[in-house]
């Protein structure tokens, strides 16, 4: 199986092509028709996997093929771009995470309208305001800074259609159960029925199991 067998766009298999990747990885080749299916999805997998194109690649197709995207033009006023709606988010553990995550969207999102951002705790909040002022499409996030930046009225979920968990064990771990729960359950974010939602771990343990059963919708597990 290649690439070309899905059913993706062609901005994005010219952007496959570029990154070098030749064959989906097994991850990659259950995973991406299952979310161009529009279904919620509980996947276990590793690190190395090839997870982050597995879950990167449907998502921005979906996007892409919701047509032109109003990206803020420079010459609009800064009070209408003060607040960025991404139509995706991705929430990850760590910062080391959330910026590979960012790099892989950016690849893929190359010669499209779509902007990636990312945000993450122990960096400078003002630069990343910038960044977001400048368009966010696709939103990656660690939950604590997010947070922040919903508190600070930087970002709205509203128009949040995709919704990632990534590493869901080991955030759970570091104890952002808090964190995650009020931005997917009290911060307007679109019921679980009006959005999708993918959930990716290492392991599924008990918590993970009361996660899935709270977030996803009649979803389809995967274990690879
Ligand atoms: P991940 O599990 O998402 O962290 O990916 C592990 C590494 O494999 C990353 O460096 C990716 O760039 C790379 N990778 C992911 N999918 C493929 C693929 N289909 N072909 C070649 N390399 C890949």
């Amino acid at each position: 199986q290649t690439f070309e067998d899905c059913a993706l766009g062609d901005i994005i298999q010219d952007n496959i092509a570029l990154s070098r990747y030749l064959k989906p990885t097994p991850v990659q080749k259950y995973a991406i028709p299952i979310v161009l299916n529009h279904r919620d999805l509980m996947a276990c997998a590793q690190t190395g996997s090839g997870k982050t194109a597995a879950f990167l690649v449907p998502i921005l197709n979906q996007v892409y093929e919701m047509g032109p995207i109003d990206l803020p033009a420079q010459t609009r006023s800064y009070g209408q771009r003060k607040k960025q709606y991404p139509m995706a988010l991705v929430l990850a553990p760590t910062r080391e995470l959330a910026s590979q995550i960012h790099d892989e969207a950016r690849k893929f999102s190359y010669r499209s309208r779509v902007r990636p951002c990312v945000v993450y705790g122990g960096a400078d909040i003002g630069a990343q305001i910038r960044d977001l002022e400048r368009g966010c499409h696709l939103l990656v996030a660690t939950p604590g800074r997010l947070v922040d930046m919903i508190e600070r009225g930087k970002i709205g979920l509203d128009n949040c259609k995709f919704l990632v968990l990534d590493e869901a064990d080991r955030m759970l771990d570091m104890g952002f159960e808090p964190q995650i729960r009020r931005i997917v359950e009290k911060d307007t974010m679109p019921a679980s029925g009006e959005r999708q939602t993918l959930m990716f771990s290492a392991t599924f343990p008990k918590e993970i199991q009361v996660l899935a059963r709270d977030f996803l919708d009649n979803y389809i597990f995967l274990a690879v």
